[in-house]
Parts: C-alpha cells; sequence; structure tokens
C-alpha cells in the first residue's frame, strides 16, 4: 500500500506558505492505520538492536508510537507539554521558529541503559525530535531508533538528527 496517497496535502495551513502533511486519513481507515504501524515495525526490525521502550512528543508521535508498542510487545512512555506530568520530570527547551518550547518526562520514565526507540509522526525542522532525543540521554537512555511517518528532507531536520540515523516512511521536500 502507498501510504504517501493516503496523506492529505493543505496548501497555507497553519500559515500562508506552509503544505501541512494532514496525517488523520492514516488514522481513520483501520487498513491503512494497521499497515502503517507493520511498515514501522518493518523499518523497526531493521534496527542493530532491539528496543526495551517506545518515546514519543505529543501529541502526534503518540498516534503511531502508541500502537507500535503494542504491535511489538514493549513499552510506551510520552514526552509530554510542560506542566501535564504529574510526578518529578526532566525537561529539555528547544527553539522555535518564534520563541521556545519544551517537553518533560517523568524523571523514573527511563533508567540508565534503556534501549529506547524515539517515534514521532513528521520530521520538520527536527527540533522536536532533538530535544526529545536530549530528554531521553540526559535520564541515560541509549537511543537505538529514530523513526517517523513523515519526512520533509529540505529544511534541515534529517542534518539536525543525524546521529541518531532517523528514517521515515513517507519523503516529501
Ligand atoms: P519539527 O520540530 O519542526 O521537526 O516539527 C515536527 C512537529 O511538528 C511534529 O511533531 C509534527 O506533529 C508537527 N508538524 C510540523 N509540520 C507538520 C505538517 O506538515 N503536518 C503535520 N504535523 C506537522
Amino acid at each position: 500500500m502507498d501510504l504517501k496517497e493516503k496523506v492529505r496535502i493543505i496548501e497555507d495551513f497553519p500559515f500562508a506558505g506552509i503544505s501541512f502533511k494532514d496525517i488523520t486519513p492514516l488514522l481513520s481507515d483501520p487498513d491503512v492505520y494497521v499497515e502503517t504501524i507493520n511498515q514501522l515495525e518493518k523499518v523497526v526490525q531493521n534496527l542493530d538492536e532491539k528496543p526495551d521502550i517506545i518515546v514519543a512528543p505529543e501529541s502526534r508521535g503518540f498516534f503511531f508510537g502508541i500502537p507500535l508498542s503494542f504491535k511489538m510487545g514493549i513499552g510506551f512512555a510520552p514526552a509530554r507539554k510542560p506542566g501535564k506530568l504529574p510526578c518529578e520530570v526532566v525537561s529539555q527547551e528547544y527553539t522555535l521558529e518564534y520563541g521556545t518550547n519544551s517537553i518533560e518526562m517523568h524523571k523514573d520514565a527511563i533508567s540508565p541503559g534503556t534501549k529506547v526507540l524515539i517515534v514521532d509522526d513528521l520530521i520538520a525542522t527536527g527540533g522536536t525530535l532533538l530535544a526529545t532525543a536530549q530528554l531521553v540521554e540526559k535520564m541515560g537512555g541509549d537511543i537505538v531508533g529514530m523513526i517517523a511517518v513523515i519526512e520533509l528532507t529540505d529544511i534541515g531536520g534529517l542534518e539536525k538528527l543525524k546521529k541518531y540515523n532517523p528514517t521515515a516512511l513517507i519523503s516529501y521536500p
């Protein structure tokens, strides 16, 4: 199945000049959703090391990270927007086009040496996944893979993340 055909492109959303990749059609059709998760799992099977846990950033990363963790029979730990998690957290700030943002994980979500797979819907500038990876590393996690459903190849995100060898199912320039 060609998943790229299922992604819906919306021009000038949320701002003029942005060609937004809408992944919701991958979720609403059960055959397409299952196929997306199966294709992600195939990528993971080619990694050198099997992950112990999946970490995904809020919120679109959850759509793919959680079902993949079910399928693989491994755990899931969310990286969330500030102020959402109730216990002690570790935070990582990152730069947006205008201003900064941060994400948080529970401090005890990852123990040193845990093999972590990072999953998200889309790699654009790479800022979100870099912050997620830095958060995992702060806790001593060992990142064994980084995968997304979609990568945008011409805006520098893959270069920013290259030490983690990011891969994606679908590419757009
Ligand atoms: P980055 O931090 O610039 O790589 O942006 C990645 C995050 O922004 C992802 O987690 C996406 O959820 C979101 N994002 C950016 N562009 C798009 C898009 O075209 N479609 C869907 N999500 C997007």
